[in-house]
């Protein structure tokens, strides 16, 4: 009574029909069907979210396909309809099918990504508040007649005559300073009437935003919107477009005015921008260009209340919202007649899910577009080489920006060779001689500096120097990090915190030393060589206050900050004129980190974080300091040769078997027991062979780089292979007919981002 897991089965789609199969919010691995009773039988559709009895209790499903009959045995008839109208279109429901299927993940789970939990779970609904308005036309006579014997329904009565439609009663208490007894009498003696209404819980509500209009597009923009146009103007053969455009090339404009002509064409649209690049200030752009209607911009995010979510979410289902602005989750918004969808920094990692189902927004945005017949435009300074490489091939279209708007010149890179500079000082500094010299220039011209380094904390690690023992996490196979801020040592991975000890704990010598060191250590260090600066420092935990981030940004730009300095929250989309000078402290990180991306990371965190840079009229400059000046990610990114960086890395990409040649697969085995993982993961491995055809590569079970995480010992399989639903199929069969130990968990990672 299941379809074959798998297998994308064409919905039955029947006009007439009794029962309906439903997906229930459990992980049972399988469809059950339901009768569908009379009383709501025309109003049960595919993506109908329904209460249906499972097992000894009642649960809550979504319907995915309609049907004459069903060969199912005991069927039960659905007990109730939940909401108005389908929670999801069918092109959403086939969509979450085909995520099962690549991905490599059970429908069911699929589906909590789809549906918001508040949704799911139509538990909160609309915030209520009583509206007061006067039930008939209310003369003079009448209040004074009231005056003598109920002043206070007097007073009341007059406030309500002069009302020229509803109010919240609760406004009308406050101003005449009147409780609601005395409204409610007025009630009954059939003066006022009192309505229920529901009121959007709008996290904007209280901004005001400015209409803003087309800006004139130069001439590289206005080739690249009427390429977009084409695409709008036939969407059935139109490929994803892949624009390419320098930071400050004016790709939101882009977007801006693609978006004007979808609503123009009576179609919706969808912008997709990583979590970290939705600041106020680009929920603003949005919604100032579409101000002419308060609701024409719905913004999903995770800092939204369950409030929030479930009316921005109706404002979108119901057809009142018809831009969605959003992190990765947006890509479902359930928006009807969509037209365009735009994924803003497409190479952002942060679209990849992380737990299951594991997708990538980029991609599922691809697939749905697909589906709906609508245009997917994905833009970026720096393309994936997924994108790019598609692009090449002539499966994307690309569009290419090379200027900037303000005609600004690309800042100068400068590399700081570390081993030099530690030759000559020693010990080797944390800002080199040559990034001092050059803020101390900046500081009296008045400029603003940034300085980035995408690690917390103020020393990485404290180390015995008698004995060689390090303070690890005792869940995590990682040291821990000291924040001098909060007095503690902290796990970055699992939250783990301890107290700093005085002495080794394993000797008992007076002997511990700290090395390493985050931007704690750095914002002291820089506060400490310039004592006239003002420093702030951003990042996770200078950032836990909710207007924290807000309140840096706006001190930052109106220029009462000096030097900033912070991790990958500060690197992107963000626009400062007055910042002329960007170091990286240590380009190294993220370069020699065990994963064949680690080279395209390096390339665009170097060139996004150099786009902060002279974004006014004095050219920027750039000082990135590394162990390693002669990497090719950093010379190319030295030189903003896109061409020649992505070259070289498709070479290496080939040469390995890996994306976007090859897709790859990893399975993590983990347990508390170190054996049972190995045991399970060579079994897996072992299986797997004896199920893949020769065409796929499978790699030999091995403890992952971090070994350890919150308690659980970790082992990989990674396979690649060309044709990667197949390979999904048989990994899930494999893993399907496979009992683990039950203390032992496989997840499947289907193109993976995080090999760690
Ligand atoms: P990107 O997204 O490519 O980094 P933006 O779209 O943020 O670039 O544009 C950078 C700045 O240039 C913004 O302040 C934007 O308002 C401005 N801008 C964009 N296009 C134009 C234009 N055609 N004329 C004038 N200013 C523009
Ligand atoms: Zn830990």
């Amino acid at each position: 009574m299941f379809d074959e897991r798998g297998k994308i089965s064409p919905l039955p789609q029947t006009v007439n029909a009794s029962y309906a199969r439903v997906i229930i919010d459990r992980s049972i691995h399988r469809e059950l069907d339901y009768s569908i009773p009379e009383t709501f039988a025309d109003r049960v559709s595919i993506g109908s979210r329904v209460r249906v009895p499972f097992r000894e209790k009642s649960a809550l499903g979504t319907v995915v396909a309609l049907l004459a009959e069903s060969e199912a045995e005991g069927i039960r008839p659905i007990e109730a309809l939940v909401g108005d109208r389908p929670a999801l279109s069918t092109k959403l429901v086939e969509l979450a099918r085909w995520m099962s299927t690549y991905y490599c993940c059970p429908i069911e789970t699929v589906m909590r990504s789809l549906l918001p939990q508040v949704i799911r779970r139509a538990e909160v609904g609309w915030k209520k508040q009583l509206f007061v308005s006067a039930a008939k036309e209310i003369l003079a006579e009448e209040i004074e007649k009231l005056r003598k014997g109920a002043p206070r329904q007097a007073e009341l009565l007059e406030a309500v005559s002069k009302l020229k439609g509803a109010i919240p009663a609760a406004e009308l208490l406050r101003q005449t300073s009147l409780d609601n007894q005395t409204l409610r009498a007025l009630e009954k003696r059939g003066f006022v009437s009192l309505r229920e209404e529901a009121v959007a819980r709008d996290p904007h509500a209280d901004e005001q935003f400015i209409a803003s209009t087309d800006l004139t597009l130069n001439l590289e923009q206005t080739s690249a919107l009427s390429a977009v146009e084409e695409a709008l103007a036939s969407p059935e053969t139109a490929k994803p477009i892949l624009l390419h455009g320098v930071t400050g090339s004016g790709k939101t404009e882009i977007y801006l005015q693609a978006i004007s002509s979808t609503l123009a064409r009576g179609k919706t649209a969808i912008v997709l921008v990583p979590e970290i690049s939705l600041t106020p200030q680009t929920v603003e752009r949005f919604k100032s260009r579409f101000s002419e209607a308060q609701d024409t911009v719905a913004v999903l995010h995770s800092h939204l209340s369950e409030g929030e979510r479930h009316d921005e979410w109706h404002k979108i289902q119901s057809g009142r919202a018809r831009i969605v602005v959003g992190a990765r989750s947006a890509v479902f918004a359930p928006l009807e007649n969509l037209g365009l969808i735009v994924v803003d920094e497409e190479h952002e990692t942060s679209y990849k899910q992380e737990e299951a189902p594991r997708y990538h927004a980029r991609d599922v945005a691809v697939v749905r577009a697909k589906m709906e017949q609508c245009v997917v435009l994905l833009g970026t300074a720096t393309p994936s080489l997924e994108s790019y490489h598609n692009a090449v091939e002539g499966k994307y279209r690309l569009l290419n920006l090379t200027q900037r708007v303000d005609d600004c010149q690309m800042p100068l890179m400068r590399i700081v060779d570390l081993r030099l500079a530690r030759r000559k000082e020693k010990v080797a500094a944390i800002l080199s001689e040559q990034l001092r010299a050059a803020i101390t220039a900046r500081l009296e011209k008045h400029e603003q500096t940034i300085l980035f380094l995408n690690r917390r904390g103020f020393s990485t690690s404290l180390l015995c120097s008698a004995c060689g023992e390090a303070r690890n996490c005792p869940n995590c196979s990682v040291a821990l990090t000291f924040h001098r801020g909060a007095a503690r040592l902290t796990c970055h991975l699992c939250g783990h915190t301890a107290a700093v000890p005085k002495k080794c704990p394993a000797c008992s010598q007076d002997a511990l030393i700290y090395s390493g060191f985050g931007t704690e250590k750095v914002e002291s260090n820089v506060a400490h060589l310039f004592p006239t600066a003002v420093v702030r420092r951003m990042d996770a935990d200078s950032m836990t206050r909710k207007d924290a981030y807000r309140e840096t940004l706006h001190a930052f730009r109106s220029g009462k900050i000096d030097i900033l300095v912070g991790t990958q929250m500060i690197a992107k989309g963000l626009h400062f004129p007055n910042v002329t000078l960007v170091g990286i402290i240590n380009a190294d990180l993220a370069l020699h980190m065990p994963d064949f991306r680690a080279g395209e990371r390096t390339f665009q965190l170097l060139t996004q974080v150099a786009g902060r840079a002279g974004r006014g009229e004095t050219p920027g400059e750039v000082f990135v300091q590394t162990y390693t000046p002669f990497s090719p990610s950093i010379q190319f990114a030295r030189h903003h040769d896109f061409a020649g960086y992505f070259q070289q890395e498709l070479e290496f990409r080939e040469r390995c078997d890996f994306p976007p040649f090859k897709h790859a697969v990893l399975i993590t085995v983990r347990s508390a027991h170190e054996t049972r993982a190995q045991f399970s993961a060579e079994t897996i491995a072992r299986r797997l062979k004896e199920a893949l055809p020769d065409e796929f590569i499978l790699s030999a079970p091995s403890p992952a780089p971090l070994e350890k995480l919150q308690g659980q010992f970790r082992f990989h399989i990674l396979m690649r292979g060309e044709a990667i639903v197949r390979l999904s199929r048989i990994i899930r069969e494999t893993l399907d007919k496979l009992p683990l130990p039950e203390d032992v968990v496989a997840s499947v990672d289907v193109d993976p981002y995080q090999l760690l």
